[in-house]
């Protein structure tokens, strides 16, 4: 018989990291289950900036969501490494199914995070690895020396469009309309910076290449007009980061709770639909998705959950 949790936590990234901590100082019983390495998508990200308290400088997002996890383990929070296949919420006790382990829990913090969105043009999946890249903090350094083009006009890509100039000869960010979704401090930055020009009123409608991605094909929304941008002969290729926004990693959970859109809706003390199940950080329905805001959202999702327990002794 599998061991009996007061709380399972599924994701390890600011959201979960921070219900451990909480959970684990109010002693309960806890486990954190995640996929891969600990942060979830912060892991990604090569410079935070606006976490209060974080190291003014040199923080990236490794270094802060090695932090979270040091502090979430002094308090006794167990965390295993398993991908979740199959998740029973709705009795007394929920159980989750990994790769040949079953899980028990009395209740259950969901904080599953969400993915990279594809750019959605043609050609995208084979490519994938072979110039076309969704984290500029791992494959960024591939492209130095080499024109890199960024998909997006939200905070991340431009962002991110601004950590590429460290190794690219020029970054183009490729934006369907032609004013950014970026905040303005981001913006100004990259306005600011002669590396990065910008391609606006355009999204990338196919990639080509043999072996590696040496072309796109460039379309204008406006007026339909399709342009090829080769990579330079003697480079022989390219680079292509999308950023395009995220997607919820919900699908586990479809038949079990409503969603809207693929977000788990939820209550301002992150309940969900099923009593003893919470949700917290990305996944959740909510207006402003930052680290702070999902370690704001594992804190309540772990208080909640103790007094749930309390009240269901
Ligand atoms: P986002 O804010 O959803 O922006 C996505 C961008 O991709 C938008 O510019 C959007 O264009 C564009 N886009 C969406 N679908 C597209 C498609 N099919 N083809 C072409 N372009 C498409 O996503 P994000 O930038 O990843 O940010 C996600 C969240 O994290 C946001 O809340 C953001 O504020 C936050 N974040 C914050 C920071 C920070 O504070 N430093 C850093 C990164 C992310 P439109 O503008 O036309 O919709």
């Amino acid at each position: 018989m599998s061991e009996l949790y007061d709380v399972i936590i599924l994701g390890g990234g600011p959201a979960g990291l921070s219900a451990g901590l909480y959970a684990g100082r109010s002693r309960l019983k806890t486990l954190l289950i995640e996929k891969g390495q600990a942060g979830g998508q912060i892991a990604l990200s090569a410079g935070v900036e606006n976490y209060p308290g974080q190291m003014l400088e040199g923080e990236s997002g490794v270094t802060l969501a090695n932090r979270m996890a040091e502090q979430c383990g002094r308090f006794g929070v167990e965390r295993v490494s398993d991908v979740i296949r199959r998740a029973e919420l709705s009795g007394e006790v929920k159980r989750l199914e990994g790769g040949g382990r079953e899980y028990l829990a009395r209740s259950v913090i969901l904080a599953p995070g969400a993915s990279p969105r594809p750019i959605g043009c043609e050609n995208e999946a084979r490519f994938i690895g072979k110039g076309v890249s969704y984290c500029a903090t791992c494959d960024g350094a591939f492209f130095r020396g080499l024109d890199v083009y960024v998909a997006g006009g939200g905070d991340s890509a431009v962002e991110e469009a601004m950590f590429l100039t460290r190794f690219a000869r020029r970054v183009t960010v490729i934006h369907r309309r032609d004013v950014l979704r970026a905040a303005k401090s981001i913006r100004e930055k990259a306005f600011a910076n002669p590396k990065i020009t910008f391609l606006w009123d355009s999204v990338v409608a196919r990639v080509d290449g043999s072996d590696a991605l040496s072309s796109l094909t460039v379309r204008n929304v406006k007026t339909g007009t399709l342009t090829v941008i080769s990579a330079p002969e003697e480079d022989g290729m390219l680079g292509l980061f999308g950023f395009v926004g995220y997607l919820p990693n919900t699908e586990l959970f479809r038949d079990q709770l409503p969603l809207e859109n693929g977000y788990i809706p939820t209550d301002a003390d992150m309940r969900t639909a099923i009593p003893g199940v919470f949700a917290a950080g990305d996944a959740r329905v909510k207006s402003v998705r930052q680290v702070v805001t999902a370690a704001a959202d594992g804190a309540i999702a772990a208080v909640q959950a103790e007094r749930y327990l309390t009240d269901h002794g």
